[in-house]
């Protein structure tokens, strides 16, 4: 498995780029900026994309990729989510008034884009990947996944604060080879955070209790790009060596 991330940070500046992570070249997990880092033809092979939620960090660029590879697929680029996600994007992004309705676009029967539900229950296999998903603790409906694909997975807490069902289901993913966790405000920010759906390090600290003392990477992501100098020094004190903040760009193979 190869994870290249395309993006890391809870906002946008000049250099920082919002939650995007691009798995073997071919699954997309969140589309916070794929325009502004795949080239056309990395843009036009993407065939499946897993969004966790509707904030407009984790779907702008759906908007951007169903206009870039318009006339460039001969089948749909399939964008999967919970049903109560794909309705937001429905009601507020294809919508006709914020962009196009790319799911009828060139033609209702062979569009740029299908947008599908997830399979009922909380597995499925997608794209050629064993995905299981869990809601989390955030302002809006959002699922966090495990993507397991020849005996390696990665788990994705997508945001979250304080929360449980997530992290048993990361201990159901037995093959977990690397994780990806929030924290987005620093310490002082702690009621912003928790009003927000999110974790500071001291609350992320608390959350990799229930995680477990498992000798697995954790990259730190979602990090308020403002506050960055604060949370890397407050995420350094917490003392755990499995943690990594990440900068974006960086491609993690096992
Ligand atoms: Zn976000
Ligand atoms: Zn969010």
């Amino acid at each position: 498995m190869k994870i290249r991330v395309l993006g890391c940070f809870g906002s946008r500046v000049p250099g920082r780029s919002t939650s995007c992570l691009l798995v073997d070249d071919k699954l997309l997990l969140d589309a916070g900026s794929l325009a502004s880092t795949l080239n056309q033809a990395e843009q036009v092979s993407l065939d499946d994309i897993l969004i966790t939620h509707a904030h407009i960090d984790h779907i702008i660029d759906l908007a951007f990729l169903a206009d870039n590879v318009l006339t460039s697929r001969k089948t749909p680029v399939r964008i999967w989510a919970a049903e109560p996600v794909l309705d937001a994007i429905r009601k507020h992004l294809f919508n006709n008034v914020t962009w196009p309705d790319f799911s009828l676009i060139p033609t209702p029967e062979n569009p740029v884009i299908n947008l599908l539900p997830l399979p009922a229950g909380k597995q499925a296999e997608i794209a050629g990947y064993q995905v299981k998903w869990e809601e989390t603790n955030h302002t809006i409906y959002t699922t966090a996944y495990c993507v397991e694909r020849e005996g390696h997975a990665l788990f994705y807490s997508s945001d979250t604060t304080t929360t449980t069902a997530i992290w048993e289901m990361t201990r159901k993913c037995e093959n977990l080879k690397i994780a990806f966790i929030e924290a987005s405000f620093p310490n002082r920010m702690e009621h912003l955070a928790k009003i927000s759906g999110h974790l500071t390090p001291e609350m992320l600290k608390v959350e990799l209790e229930k995680f477990g003392d498992r000798d697995i990477p954790i990259k730190v992501f979602h990090m308020k790009p403002q506050f960055l100098e604060e949370l890397r020094a407050e995420l350094a004190a917490i003392g755990d060596d499995r943690l990594q903040v990440l900068d974006g760009g960086e491609v993690f193979t096992f």
